[in-house]
């Protein structure tokens, strides 16, 4: 699986206040997890990082301590990214891969937060050459940190469930009413490119957003929101030309912002690669 890493650059992460050594890769022995605390966050995309950056140049640091931070859409924001020192657990900061998901409280982490988790940690494996080990903040150092959710996850080795996991059975998605696509489909997880806008599609874009799979996009809609998220336009959840013209931007499609054949067969084509 490949991750798309939102750089630094990007998201708008502020210079470094101080120098921070680099690290080789294959120095890495640990992967742990984080989240955000004890309140639940309600910031949505860049915001996500800007506010750790903000917090840990207050705490005067050089920057964001994290490698990398996961939002409940699944993105990936580079913090120190692969290369550098962190600040996020005494005693494992060059050694240790430190990824925060942007939950906080009772919050629980979305599939899709989960499994850019799991991407993370197959790379940073890679890079080092090795297994690293699993462990969250609160393994090392006394702290509540990765809370409720996030720890007992770890603790069972990071699964996954669903179209996330292909090795697993079972894909969700089976278990809406899709007639269509369990048709004509060659796997039941996988849509059927008919250019119909159904259940089937709806459920399959709600768990890759992360958002609450029904097969129904209400008025305004969590999945619209997280949608219009990732395109960038106004998160106001409503699904109008706007919002159409910026989702078959992203999709690659002529920008009309009408959802014919043409656009929703994109759409399924794209929700097919299990990430949107
Ligand atoms: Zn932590």
């Amino acid at each position: 699986m490949t991750i798309k890493i939102i750089p630094g650059a990007k998201w708008g992460r502020r210079a470094w206040a101080q120098p921070i050594h680099a690290v080789p890769t294959t120095e890495r022995q640990h992967f742990l997890v984080h989240y955000d605390g004890g309140t639940p966050i309600t910031r949505t995309g860049n915001a996500v990082p800007q506010a750790v950056d903000k917090e840990h140049h207050g705490n005067g640091w050089a920057g964001i301590g994290y490698n990398f931070l996961v939002d409940q859409a699944g993105n990936v924001y580079e913090g120190r990214g692969w290369n550098l020192v962190g600040a996020h657990c005494p005693n494992f900061n060059r050694n240790g891969i430190g990824v925060q998901v942007a939950i906080g409280g009772s919050q629980e982490p979305s599939e899709a937060a989960k499994a850019a988790v799991v991407a993370l940690y197959a790379e940073a494996s890679r890079l080092a050459g090795k297994n690293l080990a699993k462990s969250f903040h609160g393994e090392h150092f006394s702290t509540s940190c990765a809370g409720s959710h996030l720890i007992p996850w770890v603790k069972a080795g990071m699964p996954l469930s669903g179209a996330q996991q292909p090795a697993q059975q079972a894909p969700p998605v089976a278990s809406v009413p899709a007639p269509r696509a369990v048709k004509t489909a060659t796997n039941a997880s996988q849509l059927a490119i008919d250019g119909v806008w159904g259940k089937a599609t709806t459920s399959l874009w709600q768990k890759l957003m992360g958002t609450p799979v029904d097969g129904i996009v209400s008025k305004p809609s969590a999945l619209i929101r997280a949608v219009q998220h990732t395109v960038g336009s106004p998160a106001d959840g409503l699904l109008g030309p706007v919002t159409w013209r910026a989702i078959q931007r992203y999709i690659g499609v002529t920008a009309d912002g009408v959802p014919g054949p043409v656009t929703i067969k994109a759409l399924q084509r794209r929700l097919n690669t299990g990430k949107f």
